[in-house]
């Protein structure tokens, strides 16, 4: 198959919980290597966007391509769709990580084991070669030191920056982050954003739901400001923080200072 140019293609997304719409028809694509981060209100659709993207959630309608791949989709009794391809949709996951706001451990495993989980029993990578990269990562994250110790004795920024080891472990081509420093204490998410600015710099295609305004104009390639279930705005952070055109852009940038 040909290499695609771009790693996410999203169109005219709608997805519907019940009467409520909260996808409005969404395109977006990232290129390969591309940082977009995705600015908006609180019930815009930001979540759901990426929990579509992960098929964690079933858009109602529309098409979404990973690396080239369309997920082939079926209709179902709902009158939305499901995947129809279960070996696809594996595949599909295995090029993409997601990192959420609550950490999401396994609190009865050490990070180090937290970290190889995947790698070993998803990917099929032998157990020392694992865990040699599970080190290698701690180091980078700065948390080699506790790679024995249980989440509950770690900090919400030690928790998040071994959730995001754990991502990279399966070295996606694609990271999603939704409000990863959302749920930290303010003194604790510089060391989160630094890490995942680093992560940013390397040539790996992201989509970072984030409140950190001045983080999303330093890392992004782009910025894509949602309302009500629709992109309303998109363009360089240049463009979106320094010449926003839409009023409800200009008022929302402004809250968020
Ligand atoms: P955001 O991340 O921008 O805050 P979300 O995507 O989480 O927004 O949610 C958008 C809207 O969809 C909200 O009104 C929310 O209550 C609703 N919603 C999200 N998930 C579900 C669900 N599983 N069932 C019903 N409503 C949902
Ligand atoms: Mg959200």
């Amino acid at each position: 198959m040909a290499e695609a140019a771009n790693a996410i293609e999203v169109s005219n997304l709608h997805k519907r919980f019940g009467a409520l719409e909260v996808l409005k028809g969404v395109s977006l694509e990232a290129r390969k290597g591309e940082v977009i981060a995705i600015i908006g209100g609180s019930g815009s659709g930001k979540s759901t966007f990426l929990r579509c993207i992960n098929l964690l959630e079933t858009p109602t309608s529309g098409q979404i391509m990973v690396h080239g791949e369309t997920i082939a989709m079926k209709s179902d009794r709902a009158g939305g769709q499901v995947p129809s391809d279960r070996k696809q949709v594996e595949r599909i996951r295995s090029r993409l990580a997601m990192v959420f706001q609550s950490f999401n451990l396994w609190q009865h495993r050490t990070v180090l084991q937290n970290v190889i989980e995947a790698p070993v029993h998803v990917l099929g990578v032998p157990k020392d070669q694992a865990i040699a990269t599970a080190e290698t990562l701690l180091r980078r994250v700065g948390l080699y030191e506790k790679r024995d110790t249980y989440p509950a004795f770690l900090s919400g920024g030690q928790q998040q920056r071994a959730a995001i080891a754990r991502a990279v472990a399966v070295d996606p081509e694609v990271m999603l982050f939704d409000e990863p420093t959302s749920a930290l204490d303010p003194e604790l998410v510089g060391e989160v954003l630094s890490v995942i600015g680093d992560l940013a710099k390397e040539n790996r295609t992201m989509i970072l739901v984030t409140h950190e305004m001045k983080f999303a104009r330093n890392v992004a390639d782009r910025i894509v400001y949602f309302h009500g279930g629709v992109i309303e705005e998109q363009g360089t952070p240049e463009q979106i923080f320094d010449a926003p055109r839409s009023e409800r852009l200009k008022r929302f940038i402004q809250s968020a200072h």
